[in-house]
C-alpha cells in the first residue's frame, strides 16, 4: 500500500470503525472478529464420526444412524456456534464475500494441519439453484471453495455439478423429507472430468448431509473414484 491508500484507509477507519461481526465490539482493522470472538472459532475437537464428522455420543453417530451416506468422508472444521453462525450469516445475507474467502482460508489451514483427505484431484462447490443464485448474486459455497482451492493449490471447478431441478428450501423439512427433496437434484456437467478422480465438494454448513450425499451420488454415478465433503460448520 502506498501512503495515499494508507491515508484513505485510516480515514475510513475513523468514519466507520471496524466492528466485530458477532458482538459489535471494536476490532483491529481488517479483522471480521474481535480477539474474544476469534478465540471461540476453534477447530472442531473431540471424538468425531470417521464417516460424517459428527461429534459422537458414547461412540455412536446419530447422523449416520439415520442415513446411508455414499461419500467417503465428510469433515467440518467448526461447530455451528454463534460466532460461526454470525460469519456465515454475513456471507450469505449481507454479501460479505470477504468472509467467504476468510472461511476458505481457514478450511485450508485446517487441512494443512490435519490432513483429513488423501490426494484430491478436483474441488467443486455444492451448487446453488439458479433462482437463488440470481437472488443472492453469488454462491457462498463457491466463494469458500475457490479460496480454499487457491490456498491448497488444487484445481477448482465452479460448475462441475449443477442443479437438475428446483428443490424447495430445506430448512422447514425433516430428515426424510430432505433426503427425498434432494434425490436426483444434481447433474454432473462434464462426466469425463470426474471418471476415476477424487473429488472434494464444499459447502458452508453440513446439516443432515442429504444435499452433500445427493451430489456425491451424482459424481459416483459418473465414475468418480472417491468423494469427500468439506464444510465450514456442522449444524
Ligand atoms: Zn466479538
Ligand atoms: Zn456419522
Amino acid at each position: 500500500m502506498n501512503w495515499i491508500t494508507h491515508l484513505i484507509s485510516d480515514f475510513l477507519d475513523l468514519l466507520y470503525p471496524p466492528v466485530c461481526f458477532h458482538c459489535g465490539m471494536r476490532t483491529e482493522p481488517g479483522q471480521f472478529l474481535c480477539k474474544s470472538c476469534q478465540s471461540e472459532l476453534a477447530f472442531l475437537e473431540g471424538e468425531l464420526c470417521p464417516v460424517c464428522g459428527t461429534p459422537l455420543h458414547l461412540g455412536i453417530c446419530d447422523t449416520c444412524a439415520g442415513s446411508q451416506f455414499v461419500f467417503d468422508k465428510a469433515v467440518s472444521i467448526f461447530s455451528f456456534n454463534p460466532v460461526c453462525q454470525s460469519l456465515i450469516h454475513h456471507l450469505k445475507y449481507k454479501d460479505m464475500v470477504g468472509v467467504g474467502r476468510y472461511l476458505g482460508a481457514k478450511a485450508a489451514e485446517y487441512c494443512k494441519e490435519r490432513n483429513p483427505f488423501s490426494a484430491i484431484d478436483l474441488v467443486a462447490p455444492i451448487p446453488l439453484h439458479p433462482v437463488r443464485l440470481r437472488h443472492r448474486g453469488f454462491n457462498q459455497a463457491g466463494v469458500i471453495a475457490r479460496a480454499f482451492a487457491r490456498q491448497m493449490k488444487l484445481s477448482y471447478m465452479p460448475h462441475l455439478v449443477v442443479r437438475a431441478r428446483y428443490t424447495q428450501t430445506q430448512t422447514k423439512l425433516n430428515r426424510v423429507q430432505r433426503q427425498k427433496n434432494v434425490s436426483q437434484a444434481f447433474r454432473v456437467k462434464k462426466p469425463h472430468l470426474v471418471q476415476g478422480r477424487t473429488i472434494l465438494i464444499m459447502d458452508d454448513v453440513f446439516t443432515t448431509g442429504a444435499t452433500a450425499n445427493s451430489v456425491a451420488k451424482a459424481l459416483l454415478n459418473q465414475g468418480a473414484e472417491r468423494v469427500y465433503v468439506l464444510t465450514i460448520a456442522r449444524a
